[in-house]
């Protein structure tokens, strides 16, 4: 025994206490009172001096399978990603270049010597869909639009790219909390 004077560390918790089976079966407000109130009790039987909520504050009852850490954050952004998704707009995948061309008219400024003019520029955009080559052309007013298709397009890549990389994450960290 320690005497009554004597200096004291105070204990607490830290981390998250396994969400109750009931209240994930059953999940609701009251519910998740009751459950913050036994997770309480349980820490002042134990003899902790500062009790927690044992991290129940981000238990959502109308998303009981978002309990976890990482589900919590996610859950977070995920409207955030949805929405950008939303706003890209019209795509197109592949590139823009431009060329210019020789016709077959004799005498044309195209065949001049020794400054020959050819014709053009033309615009034309290529791309890989489904594994098949496509190249076409674009008429020099809709150039600007299909630019803006194209950055919307390299903008997907991105946003899924990142997506994935989370997605592999959270794979990662769930394997580990079962294992
Ligand atoms: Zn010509």
């Amino acid at each position: 025994m320690n005497p009554p004077n004597a200096p004291r560390i105070l204990t607490t918790t830290v981390g998250s206490y396994p969400v109750p089976d009931w209240l994930a079966a059953l999940p609701s407000e009251q519910a998740l009172l009751d459950a913050t109130r036994v997770v309480f009790n349980l820490q002042r039987q134990a003899g902790i001096d500062l009790t927690t909520d044992g991290e129940l504050y981000r238990f959502d009852v109308n998303h009981p399978d978002i309990n976890g850490m990482i589900e919590y954050f996610v859950h977070k952004f995920g409207g955030v990603r949805r929405e950008k998704l939303v706003w890209l707009g019209s795509l197109h995948p592949g590139s823009l270049s431009q060329q210019y061309n020789v016709c077959g008219k004799p005498g044309c400024r195209c065949k001049a010597r020794p400054k020959p003019r050819r014709h053009g520029p033309y615009y034309k955009v290529s791309y890989v869909f489904r594994g098949r080559f496509t190249s076409q052309f674009v008429p020099r007013q809709e150039v600007a639009a299909v630019c803006a298709e194209l950055a919307n397009y390299k903008r997907l890549r991105k946003l899924t790219e990142a997506w994935v990389g989370l997605a592999l994450r959270l794979a990662k960290e769930k394997r580990k909390l079962s294992a």
